[in-house]
């Protein structure tokens, strides 16, 4: 029996490692930098997530941009420890028996912290049950449904079995684990000897239970009509806890989440905003997102971070010290970052590009509400600024989710725009992003991009990454760039305020993204350098030393984790 107080951090997806492939985006390696910062910080904490088997996928394009989707093939037993320890859910009347494989983050001062991945694929369960912890994302409702009974039901009971008895807090990262509720509840009944459930356990649970909410529009959160949820958890033992479940006979994995949760948050102040008039009447807090500073300044960055600002893993709030740094010595370190990124481009896509050109980085998920495609509205307009101010490169990637038609079209068309624009700009659309990639391109691009329709960028993680390496974003006012931009100083907005009408017209934010090259930051990179140097001294500084997730958890620890 474990004696430690510990925070339960549970997650459908932790991005921590490129060879383990069990996520799909920023959601992901949000947990997997929180969780870093948790061991950094000695915060006694245990993540829980699936084993996702054969990955999100494996993405490969055709000439055309057409995504291919691959399983990805990775070896769980060379990545992961099986532990001994076994638990089971009951789904659609049938036990399925759950094993979990481990892994250990070790901190900058030598916390640690266990994750679990929970794995159904054992000889005990029948074949289609196997299947359960395969694909993330993958499948029907029916597959989502019963992947989520297992992480938050299945989770709950896999600590309980590992023996960890005392958790302090359990923290669901979005709704995806809100039946860890349903799972506390039938643990309180059943130490109380009871059927029916009162509003002490409802408050007993929701003082153990934090909640993180990423979506900001109610479409993008799970749904399950009540049929299929009672079909799947029929004889499970929830009876009485059917009225829980339901709202409007659906089951909303956040308005179940949002019950059972005593700390409630989003991940931006705006986000929090938002969140607050979708779901009136719970208080609704917000936590600004972070990125892992010591995992996303690149190894061009290091050494020169040791020298100026020797404590700054330790204490991120110290990279405001980086205004000391001698302008030519961050642009050294961003020409190696940047030289180490062409040349990875070069070799593999043979567009022979060149370091002294203005590059522009774009890489997330493709998916409508982001507007991958945004930058190609008016293509001659793109190459005159090109031909005019000296050249410009871009360089694209991003995986749509499988069903994504519309995303998976935005990168036909990106592909398409990119071909077009060709005799003038020299552009790539790179396959398969991941984790190697992310770290490679947010280090070694001259300005990062993101063009979202408002007010849909809950936070947006990868500018963070951008600014820990002095490249500075041309962003839509949205997520954390509301917070992170100072026009001029820290990078350059696209518009002046988050206009709701741009998702209207998408052309018109086109034409101030296009604007805003032309004039601000293509004339300032190729005329006017040390300008350009400073605003990437800036980034680091003001942004780099705030959006990380050593001040995000420190926030958490405070106003969730370890409140009075
Ligand atoms: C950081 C990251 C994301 C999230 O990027 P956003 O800008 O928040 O959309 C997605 N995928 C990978 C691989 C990342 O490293």
């Amino acid at each position: 029996m474990r004696k430690q107080r510990y925070i339960a951090y549970f997650s459908m997806e932790i991005g921590l490692d490129v060879n383990i492939p069990t996520y799909s985006g920023g959601l992901g390696i949000l947990a997997g930098d929180t969780i870093r910062s948790a061991a950094d910080e000695e915060i006694p904490m245990v993540a829980v997530t699936l084993l996702h088997r054969k990955g999100y996928f494996f993405q490969k394009l055709d000439e055309v941009g057409a995504q291919i989707e691959q399983p990805v093939d990775w070896k769980v037993e060379d990545c992961l420890q099986e532990v001994p320890g076994r638990a089971s859910v009951i789904i659609e009347g049938r036990e399925v028996l759950l094993r979990a494989w481990k892994t250990e983050v070790r901190g900058i001062s030598g916390g640690v912290v266990p994750i679990f991945f929970l794995d159904a694929d054992l000889p005990e369960n029948t074949e289609p049950d196997r299947t359960f912890t395969h694909y993330l994302y993958g499948g029907d409702a029916r597959y989502r449904l019963c992947q989520e009974v297992i992480l938050g039901i299945g989770g709950v009971r896999i600590l309980r079995a590992l023996g960890y008895k005392y958790i302090v807090k359990y923290h669901m990262n979005e709704g995806h684990a809100a039946f860890l509720g349903v799972e506390l509840m039938n643990e309180v009944l059943q130490i109380r000897k009871r059927k029916l459930f009162s509003d002490s356990d409802i408050a007993k649970i929701k003082s153990r239970c934090v909640f993180t909410t990423h979506t900001p529009v109610s479409a993008g959160h799970d749904q399950f009509p009540r049929d299929l949820v009672e079909r799947v958890l029929e004889g499970g033992k929830i009876g009485e806890l059917k009225d829980l479940l339901f709202h409007e006979n659906v089951l909303n994995m956040t308005y179940l989440a949002l019950k059972f949760a005593g700390y409630i948050n989003g991940v931006a102040k705006k986000h929090g905003e938002i969140s607050r008039h979708m779901f009136g009447t719970y208080s609704i807090d917000s936590i600004t997102n972070g990125v892992h500073a010591a995992t996303w300044v690149s190894p061009r960055f290091q050494p020169l971070f040791d020298r100026y600002i020797p404590n700054w893993k330790q204490d991120n709030f110290s990279l405001r010290y980086a205004l000391n740094i001698p302008r030519e010595e961050i642009w050294a370190a961003h020409e190696e970052a940047k030289a180490e990124l062409l040349k990875h481009v070069n070799r593999i896509t043979n567009v022979g590009m060149n370091n002294k050109v203005l590059t522009i980085g774009f890489a997330r998920r493709i998916t409508p509400y982001k507007r991958n495609d945004l930058l190609f509205s008016d293509v001659k307009r793109l190459m005159k600024i090109a031909e005019k101010g000296g050249g410009l490169q871009l360089i694209f990637s991003g995986k749509a989710h499988p069903c994504d038609v519309m995303g998976k079209d935005m990168i036909r068309r990106v592909v398409a725009a990119m071909g077009e624009a060709s005799s003038q700009i020299k552009a790539v659309y790179l396959p398969n992003y991941d984790i190697i990639l992310a770290k490679l391109l947010t280090a070694g691009v001259d300005v990062w991009l993101n063009t979202p329709q408002p007010p849909l960028e809950a936070s947006g993680t990868s500018g963070m990454k951008a600014a820990l390496n002095g490249v500075p974003s041309l962003s839509i006012l949205d997520g954390w760039w509301l917070e992170g931009c100072i026009e001029g100083v820290t990078g350059w907005a696209i518009g002046t305020i988050p206009n709701p009408d741009s998702a209207k017209d998408p052309a018109q934010d086109a034409q101030l993204l296009y604007d805003k090259l032309e004039t601000g930051i293509v004339p300032l990179y190729n005329n006017d350098r040390n300008r350009y140097i400073d605003i990437m001294r800036n980034t680091i500084a003001l942004n780099g030393s705030f959006f990380n997730t050593q001040r995000m958890l420190q926030e958490y620890v405070l106003k969730a984790y370890f409140e009075p």
